[in-house]
């Protein structure tokens, strides 16, 4: 198949012209058409003959970019403006919104000449972790249709390893893009909060939302990344930090490169499986020359109850433009979880609770800042598991929300410091479910992140794995 290619290969195939823009976006849409009615991802899929125009005039050299992702098609989680094209967010509220502008993000892919397929489900808001908690019916995991994908960026994550996209533009606020791409077996990038823009992107909790690639490769996240990363007058905490071209540090060599490994992290409330996966994979990567250091990061313990105080604080304030509860209104349309994370964090902000609540969470963040800082002194970046466990069945943990937030564990804590993760595939469990890794590092070091995640892919063959339904 086409889409089983490389970005690097696909473009070098249509300067070759072994075959056309016209053929990548056909093979998509049909993929779309064989499996989307059992997968779920996408909630608008953009009019085949609209994108095939594009795809034609790129073939035609209409196009004027020169640009690596030229021709290649994409998807974007449903939580970015478009115009002209509706977007939800994956909630009623928004149903039938048709934005006005386009998010920087989208303008950016456009510009180079990248092709919109679809627009994808996800956790409404991007509150959830398994794509269940939308008001357009859950994404089922294509390794297991009876398992979630992941959330909330879970129909991108679904689309890409299901071959209906190239690449999709994802969304992590706590975990959203490492999670689902651990659980389809796709590789995902959370950067440094800043490096890429967030204007036109749907908020969920403003101080943790990033912007970032989901590909089936790190190769295909650095050159992503390229073309998305930098600075932007419409966002002021967008980065004026220079970005680099990411995909000139892949070849690195990782000789003296020192990852850190939490064991103790690792010790309870973690898979078996998923466990040797991890510990497996620090022995592929000392083998090629890096070192493996222990490391201790117990205010690991304090995350959730953290993140959990100030994402639904955020969002509590994020979301009141939508709310018309003073104005004689319900909160009806708003999904359970979503009302529950507006109640936590009104009350976390009132009067009387502010001091003690949240103010006390913000104390707990510098924390571990500071925690970060000293840990990350000490090496390059922390490996550690994306998920504490493989995919659960759909259905199995909505009626336990507390259980729900656990399975966040490992990624939350990464939005509140601000640092960049790349999540790799990196082993199976016995049943043929996917397991992922995540790498972490300083502020800015995407290209240390890339290159440490491409190296692996170079001798490691996880991620070229598909679904048994994908052909
Ligand atoms: N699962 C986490 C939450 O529900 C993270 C979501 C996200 O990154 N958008 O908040």
């Amino acid at each position: 198949m086409l889409t089983d290619k490389s970005i690097k290969e696909l473009s070098q195939g249509l300067k070759k012209k072994d075959f056309s823009s016209l053929d990548i976006v056909n093979e998509c849409y049909k993929q779309i058409e064989k499996l989307d009615s059992s997968i779920n991802s996408c909630i608008s899929v953009v009019d085949k003959e609209i994108a095939l125009k594009k795809a034609k005039a790129v073939d035609n050299g209409q196009y004027k970019g020169s640009s690596i992702l030229s021709g290649i098609p994409f998807v974007l989680k449903d939580a970015y403006v478009t115009k002209g094209i509706r977007t939800t967010a994956a909630s009623n509220i928004l149903r039938n919104y048709i934005p006005q502008y386009d998010a920087t993000v989208y303008r950016k892919l456009k510009d180079e000449g990248a092709i919109l397929i679809a627009k994808m489900n996800m956790d409404a808001w991007g509150h959830g972790g398994s794509t269940e908690n939308t008001d357009f019916q859950p994404t089922h995991n294509p390794w297991d249709l009876d398992r979630v994908a992941g959330g909330s960026s879970g129909g991108p994550a679904a689309a890409i390893s299901s071959r209906m996209t190239v690449f999709a533009i994802g969304e992590d606020t706590g975990g959203s893009i490492r999670n689902p791409a651990a659980w389809c077996n796709i590789t995902g990038l959370k950067v440094t909060y800043g490096r890429v823009s967030r204007y036109g992107s749907i908020a969920y909790a403003s101080s943790f939302d990033t912007v970032g690639p989901m590909a089936k490769t790190v190769e295909d996240c650095a050159y992503i990344l390229e073309s998305i990363a930098g600075r932007d007058p419409y966002d002021a905490t967008s980065s004026p930090h220079k970005v680099p071209q990411y995909s000139n540090y892949l070849n690195n060599s990782l000789k003296g490169v020192k990852i850190g490994l939490p064991l103790k992290l690792m010790e309870k409330g973690l898979d078996k499986e998923i466990k040797e996966s991890i510990i497996k994979a620090t022995k592929v990567l000392s083998a090629i020359g890096a070192e493996i250091i222990e490391i201790k990061m117990p205010i690991f313990d304090y995350g959730l109850a953290v993140y959990y105080l100030i994402a639904p604080s955020e969002t509590s304030s994020n979301l009141a433009r939508y709310d018309a509860i003073r104005y004689g209104e319900t909160r009806d349309n708003f999904t359970n979880e979503t009302v529950r994370r507006i109640m936590i964090g009104t009350y976390a902000l009132s009067a009387g609770y502010y001091d003690a609540f949240y103010r006390k969470a913000q104390k707990a963040r510098t924390m571990f800042i500071q925690e970060y800082d000293k840990v990350l002194s000490r090496c390059d970046v922390i490996l550690m598991p994306v998920n504490p466990t493989p995919p659960t069945k759909i259905g199995e943990l909505i009626g336990d929300p507390l259980q729900n937030l656990l399975a966040d564990v490992f990624t939350v804590t990464q939005n509140p410091v601000g640092v960049p993760s790349l999540a790799v595939p990196c082993g199976f469990t016995k049943s043929n479910l996917p397991i992922g890794m995540q790498i972490i590092g300083k502020m800015f070091s995407e290209e240390k992140l890339l290159n440490i995640g491409h190296q692996y892919q170079q001798i490691t063959d996880w991620h070229k794995q598909k679904p048994p339904l994908v052909r």
